[in-house]
């Protein structure tokens, strides 16, 4: 028993009642002698795991989890952090009990190999020879991929009873960290809605979001690690160094069985060549054991690539990421059969399609024994070829840290930023994938530009410096096409992920060494601006509108019920000039606390004058409401609040039962993420498939989409985001057009970052730089405009494309972004792209909280501003 602290407190029948199988009474006869085999799957759950229409549910797998780790000499099992919604968030180790009682001595290994430097080759082949290597198994990352759940019971059980040369070969030759599922939440809700939804008419499979926030973006979330399970998998990934990196999921039906690299084209060139190969090698040897075993319908080089660093963190840090997908049953858990009768998928032979499948059936159980068997033969051959596994991965790490010609010198971060914020984010990116900082401690000279002390330097020439160049860079995507002159190849996620673009951090690249006296960075902190002393009662505080922590700012201020102000153009005070969109804030010990705290969080400073400044300006309307509308698993929304909780927003999710009512009388404001159709919004869930616990979701009907309308005529203000700016076109016949021809021969956007003007004076745009890069995304839209006020456009022409893959630039010349209209006596933004995309995208999420408040705001004249700011 290693690590499971709870089990000295529990009482002599719990755990008893621990080693009962769930379902039937029957004690197993292994728990009758002295040194019981560890119970079985099918002892502990009553039935085979895989079975016809039968799921283990999460927190039976736990049980069985920590069962096997209190019996098993092989198995520990450890809590490593809580997940979004504070549940346990759970890590076995699986190896020898030698391996396991020198666990520190094989980190220490995999640590000295992945650093280097100051390492001989004589040296490193001593440790790989000593070493083990480190398998990471992630399962149930997503979470109605339910067979990817089931099979980690059976893997665990074999590994820690059986005695076979496999096994043995197994354990003592590597450390395998399994987590069972990288979604605990979503695999909790989507066992516990397939029981309760058994021998009902209605669908089983739970519709909602599978992580609290972001379903099935949580595998797109690794390099902004936002969501607590990414951070705690990248925690345990920088704690072990792993070699392998296996990821379990499952794909659509009626493909291919299972895909397994090599990936499609292209590789992120950022990926060490050995990583790639050691990819290759792994993965097929995965599909060899498949098709000894007979398991037909392996396929590879298709659909998936080893571009975005959103889906792989651990390429980056030398190990290959092994994507295993195999092909889904029906409902979860029941077999999937062809529709004409026939062999399912694709029948014609290729090379990287070597035997299609021949039968006309899929079950749960197939799913379960496929993805074992790529298990088997991964851990097989890692144990197998253990010390080339740990040479190369030293090999991998020795080229980071020699990368030899035609690579930058490295990246420098002027101290002197417009985002203290965003340049602090930026930075905690780097240091969370374990990106060596330094920091200059005097001024110094680069490729000829001077720098301040205190600007930063992020050198190529080290072990993770890869990283670092792929979020710094400006991406290059092959113009990749299905055949000569035909439609591109699309590429499995999206194509651009430059950091400085997306957060507005100036980074400049150096190709030359230079000199600098630095100190190293351990952990980033916000910038310590001074703050300045209270104000007299006549002045005010100034917060400029350039960060996109300003948000922050105006939250805060809400929450402490301070008035503020936001002026409309530029103006001058205290010897300072302040863009259009400063706030300017009463002179409050209210204020000031509020002010301090995010001035604290965010690094940007804060400025008090001792005269209010006589301004056009706005008054924002004091405790906004703000309404974020919540669509059946709409990932979209799901990101958005994330976001608005981080900032602070005061929000409140808006629902179909809301639209029964006056909106007006609940909101000023109502977001609509992207992904809402019109049909989304009035139809919705269909409520004869889905109980009355998701009646929230069954739509708002025709009454409610003119309840909508009339919300907007009667003065509330309406965001549409990406997609759902056609539904508000639709709701309130805005005068504009899609420009964008729906051929992808034409035009062609996967997720890119593309040139923008902004019309900065507009409320909207405050704080933007005129010429702030923007993300367009594959759903969305540019506009040709007939009325209303254009806050963003396309630029007239020149290269549209900033970073990442685009086709038919010229199309987008001159069209609209974001449009203001007024409807009646209120507002409607449409955003035509998604300004706050994944929340990757955070320079321009500015756009997304200005137009929040502005539209409820008022307007007051330059001679009114003390007075407004004084309560008038
Ligand atoms: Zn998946």
């Amino acid at each position: 028993m290693r690590n499971w602290t709870r089990r000295g407190l529990l009482p002599a029948a719990a755990l008893l009642a621990l080693a009962l199988p769930v379902s039937s009474g029957l004690v197993p006869s292994s728990t009758a002698h002295a040194a019981p085999r560890v119970t079985t799957p099918e002892q502990f759950f009553g039935f085979t795991l895989g079975s016809e229409g039968r799921l283990a549910r999460w927190a039976d797998m736990v049980r069985y989890y920590k069962l096997v780790a209190d019996r098993s000499e092989r198995v520990l099992y450890q809590e490593i952090g809580k997940t979004a919604t504070g549940k346990p968030f759970p890590v076995l180790t699986v190896s020898s009990p030698a391996n396991l009682a020198k666990l520190d001595r094989i980190k220490q290994i995999n640590r000295r190999l992945a650093d280097p430097r100051g390492l001989t080759e004589a040296q490193a082949r001593k440790l790989a020879a000593e070493g083990r290597p480190v398998y990471l198994l992630e399962a149930a990352i997503h979470s109605t991929e339910v067979g990817t759940a089931q099979v980690i019971p059976n893997i665990l059980h074999r590994l820690a009873d059986e005695k076979s040369t496999t096994v043995t070969e197994i354990l003592d030759n590597i450390v395998l960290l399994i987590i069972p599922a990288q979604s605990p939440d979503g695999t909790e809700w989507v066992g516990d809605y397939f029981d309760q939804t058994a021998g009902t008419t209605y669908a089983r499979t739970y519709p909602d979001l599978y992580q609290k926030y972001i379903g099935h973006d949580d595998n797109r979330d690794w390099f902004m690690f936002t969501q607590p399970e990414t951070k705690l998998s990248v925690a345990l990934q920088n704690d072990w160094k792993p070699q392998v990196v296996q990821n379990l999921h499952q794909m659509g039906s009626g493909g291919a069985r299972i895909f397994i690299p090599p990936y499609l084209s292209p590789n992120d060139p950022n990926i060490d060549p050995i990583t790639v190969q050691q990819t290759n090698s792994l993965g097929m040897e995965m599909s060899r054991s498949l098709t000894a075993e007979g398991k037909k319908g392996v396929t590879w080089g298709s659909t998936y690539d080893y571009w975005t660093p959103s889906r792989q963190y651990m390429t980056y840090h030398g190990a290959p990421r092994i994507l295993v997908e195999a092909a889904s049953a029906r409902d979860l858990a029941y077999t999937y059969t062809s529709s004409n009768g026939g062999p399912i998928g694709p029948q014609q032979p290729d090379t990287n399609f070597i035997e299609p499948y021949d039968q006309s059936s899929w079950s749960l159980a197939q799913i379960v024994d496929y993805l074992d068997t790529t298990v088997f033969a991964g851990l097989s051959n890692v144990a197998k070829y253990r010390a080339e596994w740990l040479f190369n991965f030293y090999r991998t790490q020795r080229n980071a840290v020699n990368p030899g010609a035609g690579k930058p010198y490295g990246y420098i971060v002027p101290a002197d930023q417009r985002d203290p914020f965003a340049t602090y984010e930026l930075l905690t990116v780097l240091r969370t994938g374990e990106v060596e900082i330094e920091q200059a401690t005097a001024p110094f000279t680069a490729n000829g530009k001077r720098y301040d002390a205190g600007s930063w330097i992020i050198r190529y020439a080290q072990p993770y410096g890869r990283f670092a160049k792929t979020l710094l860079e400006v991406q290059h995507y092959p113009d990749l096409r299905e055949y000569p002159g035909g439609p591109p190849q699309s590429p499995y996620d999206v194509t651009a992920q430059t950091l400085p673009m997306l957060l507005g951090v100036r980074v400049d690249t150096v190709a030359q060494p230079f000199s600098a006296s630095t100190t190293q960075i351990r952990t980033v902190r916000p910038a310590s601006p001074p703050f300045p002393a209270q104000p007299g009662a006549r002045g005010a505080y100034l917060v400029g509108p350039e960060s996109y922590g300003t948000a922050m700012f105006i939250a805060a201020l809400q929450k402490a019920g301070v008035r503020t102000l936001r002026a409309s153009a530029e103006f001058s005070s205290g010897g300072r000039a302040h863009a259009p969109g400063t706030l300017i804030v009463e002179p409050t010990a209210e204020a000031r606390a509020a002010l301090r705290e995010v001035s604290r969080k965010t690094g940007v400073p804060v400025h008090a004058v001792g005269q209010a400044p006589r301004v056009a300006a706005e008054r924002l309307k004091d405790g906004t409401r703000i309404g974020l509308y919540r669509g059946i698993n709409n990932i979209p929304g799901g990101w958005m609040k994330w976001l608005f909780e981080q900032y602070g927003i005061g929000f409140t999710e808006v629902v179909a039962d809301d639209f029964t009512g006056d909106l007006n009388a609940k909101y000023d404001t109502i977001v609509l993420p992207a992904g809402i159709s019109r049909n989304d919004l009035v139809a919705g869930l269909n409520r004869d498939r889905y109980p009355a616990e998701w009646s929230w979701a069954y739509g708002v009907g025709e009454a409610g989409w003119a309840e909508l309308r009339r919300f907007v005529e009667d003065g509330g203000t309406l965001l549409a985001i990406g997609d759902s700016v056609a539904t508000a076109r639709q709701l309130a016949n805005l005068p504009i057009t899609p420009a964008l021809p729906s051929d992808e021969h034409e035009f062609y956007s996967p997720g890119s970052i593309l040139s923008q003007r902004f019309d900065t004076s507009d409320p909207v745009a405050w704080g933007m730089r005129p010429d702030t890069p923007v993300w367009f995304g594959e759903n969305d839209q540019a506009y040709t405009v007939s009325a209303g006020d254009v806050v963003s456009s396309f630029p007239e022409s020149g290269e549209q494309l900033q970073s990442g893959w685009l086709i038919g630039g010229e199309h987008l010349n001159g069209k609209a972004n974001v449009v203001k209209h007024r409807v009646g006596a209120g507002l409607i933004v449409t955003f035509g792209s998604e300004p706050t995309f994944r929340t990757w995208s955070r320079d321009p999420s500015k756009l997304l909280f200005n137009a929040i408040y502005h539209g409820p705001s008022t307007s007051v004249q330059p001679s009114a501003v003390p007075a407004a700011l004084l309560g008038g």
